[in-house]
């Protein structure tokens, strides 16, 4: 990656999640297991695991889309609660971005951009859409606007939909698999977009088995195993000296 590039990468000591000894069951299961985890301003934090691990559990408890049960989550500083502001507030914060894009199929690409922006923010029309297509642009494709999201390739509707996080202006991105779903030409394409996000200073979890993403943009690599936190280090140290025999099984399969 180019230097001036990473000196904008800069992890600053102001912490943007808290997450104390968090604990999650759904019904009897214990899908979470005392999770502690702070994540500080410009982090860029790739979570990986096996299937079942608990990792989309993990970022979904982040923005409230599911409930915890023990422990605190806190983002900038405001706590999570069943107290609906605090949902709101922290879901105004937070950006996500799902394995199955979730565009609006009978809403152009610019309405799936200014919706939440018009309807949530209270952002005049006219400023939604000037937004949206400065985000379209960043994500490459302006020239879509007008077309649904069924008349776009799985790569351009993953851009899409990290456009319509971004023009309700997160401090954090959280995604989950972005790329899992996509064929293998369009992957490069929506990790560009992320590493660029990333060199702007995006605070960022994202869950992925792309390990070169991981090299190349995290600063931190987490290893999630039965619904716990086996392992975390820089990328270097992850791959290279793992020290969980768990680690070591789950990157002798995937490496
Ligand atoms: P990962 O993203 O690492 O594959 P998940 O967080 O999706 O893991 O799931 C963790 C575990 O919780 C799995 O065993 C899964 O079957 C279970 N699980 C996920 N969602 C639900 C749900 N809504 N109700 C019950 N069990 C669930
Ligand atoms: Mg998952």
């Amino acid at each position: 990656m180019a230097e001036a590039a990473q000196t904008q990468m800069e992890i600053s000591n102001e912490v943007a999640i808290q997450i104390e000894n968090m604990n999650k069951w759904y019904g009897t299961f214990h899908v979470l297991r005392d999770i502690d985890l702070t994540v500080y301003r410009g982090e860029r934090i790739v979570i990986a695991g096996p299937s079942g691990s608990g990792k989309s559990t993990l970022i979904r408890c982040i923005n409230a889309l599911e409930e915890h049960q023990k422990g605190s989550i806190s983002v900038d500083g405001t706590r999570l609660s069943s107290d609906v502001k605090n949902i709101d507030r922290i879901r105004s914060e937070v950006g996500m971005v799902f394995q199955h894009f979730n565009l609006f199929p009978h809403l152009t690409i610019l309405e799936n951009c200014t919706l939440a922006p018009i309807w949530v923010r209270k952002t005049p029309k006219k400023e939604a859409e000037e937004i949206a297509m400065h985000f379209l642009t960043k994500v490459k494709i302006p020239d879509q606007a007008k077309k649904y999201p069924g008349q776009l390739s799985g790569g351009q509707q993953q851009r899409v939909a990290i456009a319509r996080s971004l023009c309700m202006r997160p401090r954090i991105m959280l995604f989950d698999e972005p790329t899992s779903a996509l064929d293998p030409e369009m992957i490069k394409e929506v990790l560009d977009t992320m590493v660029e996000l990333a060199e702007e200073g995006m605070t960022m979890l994202c869950v992925t088995h792309e390990m070169g993403f991981a090299r190349q943009v995290a600063n931190r690599v987490i290893f999630m195993d039965a619904g716990q936190i086996v392992e975390q280090n820089e990328p270097e140290e992850f791959f290279n000296n793992p020290q969980n025999e768990r680690t070591k099984l789950f990157l002798s399969q995937i490496l």
